[in-house]
């Protein structure tokens, strides 16, 4: 099956040129991404990652309204599967039932749908995935929600952010907020990444973005959200598109093509 997938992505690729297009339905088209990564984009323009290694492969969050996902991931790998979500917001975790158990952060339990009958793992800073060749490290980034964690592959220079950075835009105007003193942190703490060696920020909606994150990135959003807690933020915006689970007057700063959306009440507290 996967040779017959090789054969079908290499003849697509040709037709296509730029796009590796190994499945396509209506919900959801697979791409090839680097060497042993695939790019999953939902028709409501979420974003899931597989990552194969020699032993095990690892999916990073699951999308929404994917019919048969399980059985979709095994056309594009047959290895043992882990699932690990981002963060525990719908369009992140909305097909975890396909799956009999998922890796999630603790700090997101309160999001976490409690209609999941499978197995529930925890992870924390420095819990890592072997897939043989291949070890993804988590990292927790708080500010998205409080369990928003990063997937670190130091060795290919990459990683994959969920929400935590946005995708140009941040979110941290739901509920429940992270004051903007912990996003600033986790900014920091993704520069200091960037720093070491990892290049690419690959997000959880990269169908607004369609290419990875650079350190100028990280540094132009650390930047706007430390303008904001210190109140010199040139200009913001009410923010139009409410969202039900966020607050009722958000805000938007922007600084050339990112912006970060919060509420005023939750910058400092
Ligand atoms: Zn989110
Ligand atoms: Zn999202």
């Amino acid at each position: 099956m996967k040779k017959l997938f090789g054969i079908a992505a290499m003849v697509l690729g040709s037709a296509l040129a730029i796009s590796a297009q190994v499945f396509k339905n209506d919900d959801l088209q697979i791409s090839l991404l680097e060497e042993c990564v695939w790019i999953g984009e939902t028709r409501d323009n979420g974003t899931l990652y597989i990552i194969e290694g020699n032993e095990k492969a690892l999916l990073i969050d699951t999308g929404t309204e994917c019919d048969s996902l399980d059985k979709i991931i095994r056309l594009i790998t047959q290895k043992p599967l882990q699932v690990v979500l981002t963060h525990a917001h719908h369009d992140h975790d909305g097909n975890i039932g396909f799956f009999s158990e998922i890796y999630i952060h603790p700090g997101d339990t309160v999001l976490f749908p409690k209609t999941y009958r499978g197995k529930v793992n925890f992870v924390k800073d420095g819990t890592r995935f072997d897939l043989g060749g291949k070890s993804i490290e988590v990292v927790h980034m708080p500010g998205h929600t409080p369990g928003s964690i990063i997937l670190v592959d130091r060795a290919a220079g990459s990683c994959y952010t969920g929400d935590a950075f946005g995708s140009g835009q941040v979110w941290l105007q739901l509920k429940p907020y992270s004051p903007m003193k912990t996003y600033i942190e986790s900014c920091n703490r993704m520069i200091k990444l960037m720093e070491e060696g990892i290049e690419k920020i690959y997000c959880g909606h990269y169908f607004y973005v369609k290419r990875p994150f650079d350190l100028s990135h990280m540094i132009k959003m650390r930047d706007l959200a430390i303008s904001i807690k210190e109140g010199t933020v040139v200009n913001p915006q009410p923010f139009d598109r409410k969202v039900s689970i966020g607050c009722d007057n958000p805000m938007i700063a922007t600084s050339g093509d990112i912006g970060i959306v919060y509420d005023p009440e939750h910058v400092n507290y």
